[in-house]
């Protein structure tokens, strides 16, 4: 059994959320798998976790969902488990030129990672608060620093998550609680599939996309107590884009 706090990450069954399980878990932290539909994807994450020796357990909510998710966390901590790493990884992208933009586009974007934030991240800080430690980082984008064409409501979205990481990292900076923002380029998942790849890549100064165990590794590292002083910060990982 480890020793180490569990670690709750969401949209942990596919790309970056799943190597960020599978890192997590190689660090020692027991894994609370949060994913929305995709139960097959999440039971392969879980088997390649538990076939490394890590422990994992998955757990299905929408995190943009104001009624389920916070009951599904709180439900969690009243198992008596201790949740000192939380990863605000699940995030979705619909990409519209603005005036082509319906409210659909805008509003299940900019609620899956902002009220997914709120929903889940809220039941977590007290608890933390008490055991005087805990990581909360934040899976942000290179369009919420920058913004992207074609990407208002994702750019916004990510803007926003930046924002909130910044706030609340002086929030619990005294209670040696870490928040942090990553904020990748491009990286190969399910997410990019319509992506113009061979074009973007060019403009890329590292001329390759990223790989989702590369934001893993950071995550990893920001959730290591070797991290302890870096609060507040979003780290760009794009290859130099
Ligand atoms: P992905 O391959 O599309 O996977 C998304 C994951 O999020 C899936 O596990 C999905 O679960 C889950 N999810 C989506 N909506 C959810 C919800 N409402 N509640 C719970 N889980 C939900 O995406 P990815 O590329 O790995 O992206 C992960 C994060 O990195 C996102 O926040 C994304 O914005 C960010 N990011 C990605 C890139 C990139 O180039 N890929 C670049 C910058 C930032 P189901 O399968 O069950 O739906």
């Amino acid at each position: 059994m480890s020793t180490r706090p569990h670690a709750l990450v969401t949209g942990g069954s596919r790309g970056i959320g799943a190597a960020i399980c599978v890192a997590l878990a190689d660090a020692g932290h027991p894994i609370l798998l949060n994913y929305r539909s995709n139960g097959a994807a999440a039971e392969e994450v879980k088997a390649a976790i538990e076939a490394r020796g890590g422990e994992v357990r998955l757990c299905k909510f929408d995190v943009a969902d104001p009624e389920t998710a916070p009951a599904a966390v709180q439900a969690l901590l009243d198992e008596g488990l201790e949740i000192g790493v939380l990863v605000n990884n699940a995030g979705i992208a619909k990409d519209e030129s603005f005036p082509q933009m319906g409210w659909d586009a805008w509003q299940s974007v900019t609620r899956t990672t902002l009220d997914g934030f709120y929903n889940v991240t809220r039941p977590l800080v007290m608890p933390m608060c008490r055991k005087r430690w805990g990581r909360i980082i934040n899976i942000a984008s290179v369009s919420g620093v920058n913004g992207n064409k074609g990407q208002v409501n994702y750019s916004a979205a990510k803007a926003g998550l930046i924002g909130a990481t910044k706030a609340l990292a002086i929030e619990l900076a005294k209670r040696k609680i870490t928040v942090n923002a990553i904020a990748p380029g491009l990286v190969e998942t399910d997410m990019i599939e319509t992506a113009p790849v061979e074009m973007i890549v060019k403009m890329i100064p590292a001329r390759r996309i990223g790989k989702p165990e590369e934001v893993a590794s950071l995550a990893a590292w920001l959730a290591s107590d070797g991290a302890a002083y870096v609060t507040g910060q979003c780290i760009v990982m794009s290859g130099g884009l």
